[in-house]
C-alpha cells in the first residue's frame, strides 16, 4: 500500500485477507475466521464491546468497603480448594503496588488457568471485608495483556478460539497503521459531514478502536453509526424509488359516490386519524404508480373502515378489491362484518335495466365448498364480484381477476417480493394493484423506518370515542386471584361476559389444548360453578368452534375459556372482563392484543393479569401493561426489553449491516439518515453521482440481504 495511490475504500479493505497482517499466521487466521473475521474490513468492524477508562482506576490502598471500583493490577498468587458444600473456591491474590486485594470465585475452576501468576488484569466489583481483609467476590475480569494507554478497548473475544482482547487490539492497530499511508476514502458528501459536524471516516475508525478519551470515542461512534444507518436507508429508499419509477400503477377514482355513500351510512363520524389516513391513501391512489403502504393502528382504532374505503375507491372506478386475512376464521369474520357494512349498496352496471346492480362481496375459503368456490372464481374473472375476502390463496395461480386494483392485507408480516410480483400479474390490466398492509402490532417509528423502510407508513393514532378505558390489574397472589373470580361472578350477574385465556405452554399445541381443557374443567367445577362456561382452542372442530363463538356472541355463554385463538378479530362488546392466566409467559404485544378484546362496548372493562412470573422480564412486561394502554408506548417498551434483534428478525434474517447502530439508542440518527437518503436519491436515483456510496451499499448489503430488507 503505497502513498500516492487513492484512499482505500471499504471494498479495498474487504479484499485484503487478515493473513496479510503482521502477526497473523495460519493459526490466528483460523481463529479469526471462527469469529467471522476474514478480511481487514471485518476486523475494523469488529468493534470493542466496551472500554475501560484507566484514568478512573482506583488504587487498592484507597478503596473503601462497600464501594464499587475498577482496579488494574497483577496476579500474585492463585489457589483453589473445595468448600464443605463441595463447591470450588478459587482465590486470587491481586496487587497494584499500593496494596493487596483478594478476589474470590465460586465454581469457576477455569479461573485458575485464566489468572495465573503474573497475569495483568483489570477487575471490577464491590469491595467487601472478609476476616479483616479486603476482597471482591466474583468480580468482572478483563485481561488486557500489557496494554497501556488511558482508554483500553475491550473486544468481544473468544476463549475457545484462543483470541484475547489484546490480540484483537494489536491486529486492529496493525491494520489501521497499514491504512495510514493511503488513508480511508470517505464517500459521504461533504455537505452531510458539515451539517452534522461529523469527523472523517479514518478518524472515526481510529477513534472507535483506540480513543484518547471517552468523548473521542463517542464522536467516532456517532459517525460510524450514521454510516451504517445511511447505507441501509439508501438501499431501502433506492429500491422504493425504483419500484415507483418502474412499475405502472392504477390511477384510481378516489372521489366518488360509493365512498361518499359508505361514509354517509356509518353510524359515526370518522375520527381525525381515519380522515388523515384516508387522505394519505387517496393521494397515493390517484398517482400512476402502485401504493405500498403500511397502516399501523392499535386494536380497535378502526382500521376496517379505512380498509373498506380503500377497496371502494377501486370499486367505484370499475375495478376489484381483495382483502387477505392471515387465517380462514379471520377471513370469515371480515366477510361477515364487511358484507354487513356494505349491505344494500349498488354499483353502476350498464348491462342491466336499471343501470346498476348490488355491490358484491364474496368469501373465498376452503370451507365454502367446491360448487360455491367455482362460482366465485368464475364471477371474479367476469368482474361480477367487486370485493373478495380470503386468505393468501387469493393471490395463488388459480384465482384470476377481471381487474384487480386494490389489495388489503390484514395482520400480516410476511408479504414479500414474490407476492408483490404475483400481485402485479393478478392486476390483469398491465398495472400493479395498490397494496395496503394493516398491522395491529405497532412498532416504534424508527424501527418501522428500518424494517419497513421500503413502505410508506400511515398511523391511526386516535381511538374512536365510545370505548371505555380498560383498567388493568395484576393479580399476583392467590388471594388476589380469588378476587378475580368473584369479580367475574358479579359481572355475569349484571349481564356481562368474560374471557379467560389459559397459560401458554411453549412445547406443543397439544399441551396448550390440555391446559385449556384442565382450566375449563377446574373453573366449571370450582371457581365458576353454576355459570355457563365455553371452551375454545385450536383443536376444537370448526363447526363447534363456530357455534361456541356464536353462543358467546349471542350471550348464551357467560365465560369463554380459550387459548390465544381469540387473540385477534373477536368482537363481543358485552364482554367486559379479560383474564390472562400465567400472564408472565406472554409477550407484551400478545397481552396487548388480548386486552383489546374487551373495552369494546359502553360498560367499564377490566383486564386481569394473573400470576407471579419467575423472571424479571415477565414482571416488567406485566408492569408495562398495567402502566399504559398505548400500543405505541408498549411497543417502545418491548423494544427496550427485547432488543431490536426480534424486530429485525421479523423481516431480516441472517447478517445485517447494523453492527454498532441500535434502533433504540440511535433513534434520532435513523431519522437523520433516512432524511439524507431521500435527499440523495431524489436527485440521484441510482447513485450514479455517488459511486463510492453505491459500491459500499452493494458491498455490505449484498443482493440477497437487500431482498431480506424488503420482505417479511
Ligand atoms: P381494528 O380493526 O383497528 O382493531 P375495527 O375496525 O374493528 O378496529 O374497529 C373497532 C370498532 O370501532 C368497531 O366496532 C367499529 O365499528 C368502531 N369504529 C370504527 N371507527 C369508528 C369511529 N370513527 N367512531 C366510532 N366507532 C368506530
Ligand atoms: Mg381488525
Amino acid at each position: 500500500m503505497a502513498a500516492g495511490d487513492p484512499p482505500l475504500t471499504l471494498g479495498d479493505l474487504a479484499d485484503i485477507p487478515v493473513e496479510r497482517l503482521r502477526g497473523v499466521g495460519d493459526k490466528r487466521t483460523k481463529a479469526l475466521s471462527t469469529q467471522g473475521i476474514e478480511t481487514v474490513l471485518d476486523l475494523l468492524q469488529h468493534y470493542p464491546r466496551r472500554y475501560i477508562d484507566r484514568t478512573r482506576q482506583a488504587h487498592i490502598e484507597d478503596l473503601a468497603i462497600g464501594e464499587e471500583a475498577t482496579v488494574v493490577g497483577e496476579v500474585r498468587r492463585v489457589s483453589s480448594r473445595r468448600t464443605r458444600n463441595r463447591r470450588t473456591l478459587t482465590t486470587v491474590e491481586f496487587g497494584d503496588g499500593t496494596g493487596r486485594l483478594s478476589l474470590t470465585f465460586f465454581n469457576q475452576p477455569w479461573r485458575e488457568r485464566q489468572l495465573s501468576e503474573g497475569t495483568q488484569a483489570i477487575v471490577y466489583g464491590r469491595i467487601d471485608l472478609y476476616r479483616g481483609r479486603r476482597q471482591m467476590s466474583n468480580p468482572v475480569v478483563d485481561l488486557v495483556g500489557d496494554r497501556t494507554g488511558r482508554i483500553i478497548p475491550i473486544y468481544p473475544q473468544s476463549e475457545k478460539a484462543g483470541l484475547h482482547t489484546w490480540d484483537l487490539a494489536a491486529f486492529v492497530e496493525e491494520a489501521l497503521s497499514r491504512c495510514r499511508a493511503r488513508g480511508l476514502a470517505d464517500p459521504v458528501p461533504e455537505s452531510v459531514l458539515d451539517r452534522f459536524d461529523f469527523i472523517d471516516r479514518e478518524a472515526a475508525f481510529n477513534g472507535i478502536h483506540h480513543p484518547e478519551s471517552m468523548p473521542e470515542k463517542s464522536e467516532a461512534r456517532r459517525r460510524l453509526v450514521f454510516d451504517e444507518l445511511l447505507r441501509v436507508q439508501l438501499e431501502l429508499v433506492r429500491r422504493k424509488s425504483r419500484i415507483e419509477r418502474e412499475t405502472a400503477g392504477v390511477v384510481h377514482q378516489v372521489d366518488g359516490e360509493l365512498v361518499d355513500a359508505f361514509h354517509g351510512r356509518l353510524p359515526f363520524p370518522l375520527t381525525g386519524a381515519q380522515q388523515r389516513v384516508i387522505t394519505e391513501i387517496s393521494s397515493d391512489l390517484v398517482l400512476p404508480r402502485p401504493m405500498h403502504r403500511l397502516l399501523q393502528g392499535d386494536v380497535g382504532s378502526g382500521k376496517t373502515v379505512v380498509a373498506v374505503t380503500a377497496l371502494l375507491m377501486a370499486v367505484q372506478g370499475g375495478m376489484q378489491g381483495a382483502l387477505m386475512a392471515p387465517t380462514e376464521v379471520l377471513a370469515e369474520q371480515h366477510h361477515l362484518g364487511i358484507a354487513a357494512l356494505l349491505e344494500g349498496m349498488v354499483v353502476p352496471d350498464p348491462s342491466t335495466l336499471m343501470g346498476d346492480r348490488p355491490l358484491r362481496v364474496e368469501l373465498l375459503v376452503n370451507r365454502i365448498g367446491a360448487a360455491d368456490r367455482r362460482r366465485v372464481l368464475a364471477d371474479l374473472v367476469m368482474g361480477k364480484v367487486d370485493i373478495v375476502i380470503g386468505t393468501h390463496a387469493l393471490i395463488q395461480e388459480k384465482v384470476e381477476y377481471h381487474s384487480l386494483g386494490m389489495v388489503v392485507i390484514d395482520e400480516q408480516h410476511r408479504f414479500g417480493v414474490e407476492q408483490r410480483a404475483a400481485l402485479r400479474d393478478k392486476g390483469n390490466t398491465g398495472a400493479a394493484p395498490d397494496v395496503l398492509v394493516m398491522t395491529a402490532t405497532p412498532i416504534p417509528r424508527t424501527a418501522a423506518m428500518t424494517v419497513y423502510g421500503d413502505l410508506d407508513v400511515s398511523v391511526l393514532d386516535e381511538m374512536p370515542p365510545g370505548r371505555t378505558p380498560i383498567k388493568t390489574i395484576w393479580a399476583r397472589t392467590d388471594l388476589e386471584e380469588v378476587a378475580v373470580w368473584s369479580d367475574i361472578r358479579e359481572a355475569v350477574a349484571e349481564g356481562r361476559q368474560a374471557y379467560v385465556v389459559c397459560p401458554l405452554i411453549d412445547e406443543s399445541e397439544s399441551l396448550d389444548v390440555r391446559s385449556a381443557e384442565e382450566t375449563h374443567a377446574r373453573l366449571v367445577h370450582d371457581e365458576l360453578a353454576g355459570l355457563r362456561v365455553g371452551l375454545l382452542h385450536g383443536r376444537v372442530a370448526p363447526e363447534l368452534k363456530e357455534s361456541t363463538m356464536a353462543d358467546f356472541r349471542d350471550g348464551r355463554i357467560d365465560v369463554l375459556v380459550a387459548t390465544t385463538v381469540i387473540e385477534v378479530g373477536v368482537d363481543v362488546p358485552n364482554a367486559t372482563i379479560m383474564v390472562v392466566l400465567d400472564a408472565g409467559r406472554f409477550g407484551i404485544a400478545q397481552l396487548h392484543q388480548l386486552r383489546g378484546r374487551v373495552g369494546r362496548g359502553s360498560h367499564e372493562s377490566r383486564c386481569y393479569l394473573v400470576g407471579d412470573p419467575a423472571t424479571p422480564d415477565g414482571e416488567a412486561r406485566i408492569n408495562a401493561l398495567v402502566g399504559t394502554t398505548d400500543g405505541f408506548r408498549l411497543a417502545e417498551i418491548d423494544l427496550e426489553l427485547r432488543g431490536e434483534g426480534t424486530i429485525m428478525g421479523e423481516r431480516q434474517k441472517g447478517r445485517n449491516d447494523l453492527k454498532l447502530a441500535s434502533l433504540r439508542r440511535d433513534r434520532e440518527w435513523v431519522e437523520s439518515a433516512r432524511m439524507v437518503a431521500f435527499e440523495i436519491i431524489d436527485s440521484d436515483p441510482e447513485l450514479d453521482d455517488h459511486p463510492g456510496l453505491r459500491d459500499e451499499i452493494d458491498l455490505v448489503l449484498a443482493d440477497d440481504e437487500a431482498e431480506f430488507l424488503m420482505k417479511g
